[in-house]
């Protein structure tokens, strides 16, 4: 079995506790972790602490804090191949997924490099005479980063990658499912030369390790992602400490086809939306939404490109859907297909374990239409397609927005005025045209109502790691007149 360590303040070290970690392929034991409980995120939140206030790190200027990125970012994208392979084997994340990703995680890193010295204050056109009055951008404090297990590599570089370029200190806790990636990258930040306790790593379980991060006093900003149920507890911690918040969550999200679509080029994209990453994506595009007149063609379609879908080991490349992570999120699968079926869903293909060992469930599709069916409204975080029909754009429209959630959208049709017209009315952080799953650094991602708040990526999430300082200075010598008015 492999053996892993956490990272705080410069050192490697075992954690108070050890568990181990199961690959989700094999449904066994592959590797033993650090559990990190109070006592350690209580040292790595004050490395980070004294790491901020003082030392190398403190003193550095912006630039030097942006080459110290573009070195991590060539580590990675030097290290893309192994990370890949540590997270396949952790979480099941088909290998062909984790490689395109995590090669450009390293761009991620480039872009926040490249932002930390323009990273501005301003001065300010005060309506006083003899006053020059400014603003600093100062680092917002120590972060406490919580990532899931899904693509841990990814979800930390966009709070990693802002946050440092800001001049922020970090502990970063990475999920109990999966921990590798972010444990063996620590290795990374430490030879790109970081300062000791700028970035402390650590994994454990959420209501221990988790709970005691978020609460801490010390704590000046929690950096969420993760499902909204734990988003709740998280903020609710963060009543002890008073630390802002950024909340990524889950979503449900809408695809919404017109008659007039490039069919085959849609149902590529929902292919992608749902069964890529085995539908384990905070973006997955878990209800269809398709025009009446065309409903059966495009299920026909769909339906043959599910069932051509390669199933088979993570770590080959010629995989297309792998297993879930873990046992848990497959019952809930099971269960929730199950009563979907109950209340009279059709199951149009799939619904079912394949041949496997390990956690796999087949890429499955679920006509809807006229009942309530609970996979229509819960997220699944698995390879589940609920679809719903209309006949018109205002049902569409009703029927996309019809969801606690809010992450993303995708609208196929050709229309010009009717797609503009869908990117106004949908209720979503993103929506994509005739495209799904497009990210970048320089593009904000993130949702509206129950999935979440703030955003990450682009030059909006630095700035959101710091804090401004009003400054004022008096530049007239005359001594100050009345001290009883303020001026
Ligand atoms: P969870 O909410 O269960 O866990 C997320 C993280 O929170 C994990 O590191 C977990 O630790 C930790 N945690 C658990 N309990 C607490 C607690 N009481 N205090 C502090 N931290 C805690 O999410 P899942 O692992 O189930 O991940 C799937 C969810 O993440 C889905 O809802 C998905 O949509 C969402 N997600 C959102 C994304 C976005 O950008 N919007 C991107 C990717 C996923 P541990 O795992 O050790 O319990």
């Amino acid at each position: 079995m492999q053996r892993f360590q956490q990272y705080i303040n410069g050192e490697f070290e075992d954690g108070s506790g050890r568990f181990e970690s199961l690959d989700p392929a094999t449904a066994t034991p592959w590797a033993e972790m650090p559990e990190a409980r109070e006592a350690d995120v209580d040292r790595a939140v004050n490395a980070a602490e004294a790491a901020l206030l003082e030392g190398n790190w403190a003193a550095m200027t912006a630039t030097q804090r942006g080459k110290l990125l573009y070195r991590l970012a060539d580590l990675v994208a030097a290290n893309a191949p192994k990370l890949a392979e540590l997270e396949t084997r952790d979480t099941g994340k088909i290998i062909r997924e984790t490689s395109a990703q995590i090669a450009y995680v390293a761009d991620y890193y480039r872009y926040y490099a490249g932002l930390a010295d323009k990273i501005e204050g301003s001065f300010l056109s005060i309506d006083k005479p003899d006053m020059d009055v400014w603003l600093r951008r100062e680092p917002v404090g120590v972060v406490a980063a919580i990532v899931p297990w899904n693509s841990q590599l990814f979800l930390s570089a966009v709070k990693l990658g802002p946050a440092l370029a800001a001049g922020c200190t970090l502990v970063v806790k990475a999920s109990e499912d999966g921990p590798a990636p972010l444990l063996e990258f620590a290795r990374l930040v430490h030879e790109a030369g970081f300062p000791a306790g700028v970035v402390n790593i650590i994994t454990g379980f959420g209501p221990s390790c988790g709970s005691a991060l978020t609460r801490h006093p010390k704590i000046a900003h929690i950096a969420f992602t993760g499902g909204p149920g734990t988003a709740a507890a998280v903020v609710r911690n963060s009543a002890e400490n008073l630390a802002s918040t950024s909340l990524e969550l889950g979503g449900k999200s809408p695809f919404v086809v017109f008659a007039d679509a490039d069919l085959e080029s849609a149902a590529n994209a929902q292919v992608a939306g749902i069964f890529a990453a085995t539908g384990q994506s905070c973006v997955a595009g878990s209800r269809l939404i398709v025009e009446a007149s065309i409903k059966d063609r495009f299920l026909a379609i769909l339906k043959a490109k599910a069932e051509a879908i390669r199933i088979g080991s993570p770590l080959d490349m010629a995989t297309e859907v792998g297993p879930l992570c873990t046992e848990r999120q497959r019952a809930l699968i099971e269960k929730t297909v199950q009563s979907s079926l109950d209340v009279g869903a059709r199951l149009v293909t799939g619904g079912g374990r394949p041949k496997q060992e390990g956690y796999f469930f087949t890429p499955t599709i679920l006509d809807c239409d006229g009942v309530v069916s609970p996979s229509v409204e819960t997220e699944l975080f698995g390879p589940v397609l609920s679809v719903l029909s209309f006949e018109t754009e205002a049902d569409a429209v009703r029927l996309a927005n019809d969801t606690r959630y809010g992450l993303a959208a995708g609208v196929f049709t050709q229309n010009l005025t009717r797609a503009h017209r869908m990117t106004k009315r949908i209720r979503a952080g993103i929506v994509w045209v005739n495209t799904y799953r497009a990210v970048s650094p320089i593009a904000p991602f993130g949702g509206f109502g129950q999935s979440g708040h703030g955003r990450e990526g682009g030059l909006q999430a630095a700035l959101d790691y710091t804090r401004t300082k009003t400054v004022w200075v008096r530049t007239s010598d005359d001594p100050i007149p009345d001290p009883f008015v303020m001026r």
